[in-house]
């Protein structure tokens, strides 16, 4: 049985991935791919994922959000003295426990 409280949390969780999947998808902004100038790209595009119409560009930004340089500086960044390696860690076990939630929300509702 679905209880009246679990509702607004799907609705809250449908709402964000909808809003995460327009980010990522829809919402108009501009490539952003780096040049052979070294330059960003400065053509429209919607969606952080998808580049503009040049191929090379969407090739970019898929390997941009799967084999990101940026996001390996912030992995260093996360781990760089004890104290924001506790940081992380902490902020991994309350993701985690968010998405537990999320699961025990899921299996009790059914
Ligand atoms: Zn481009």
């Amino acid at each position: 049985m679905l209880g009246t409280k679990v509702v607004p949390l799907i609705a809250i969780l449908l709402l964000s991935v909808a809003a995460v999947g327009y980010f990522l998808f829809q919402a108009p902004l501009w490539c952003g791919a780096v040049t052979r100038e070294g330059a960003l790209c400065r053509n429209n595009s919607s969606g952080l994922l998808i580049g503009c119409h040049l191929r090379e560009h969407k090739f970019q930004k898929l390997k941009m959000a799967f084999v990101p340089k940026a996001w390996r500086e912030l992995n260093r960044g996360l781990w760089a003295t004890p104290r924001d390696g506790i940081a992380t860690l902490s902020g991994l076990g309350s993701a985690v426990s968010a998405l537990a939630a999320v699961v025990a929300i899921l299996v009790t509702s059914h």
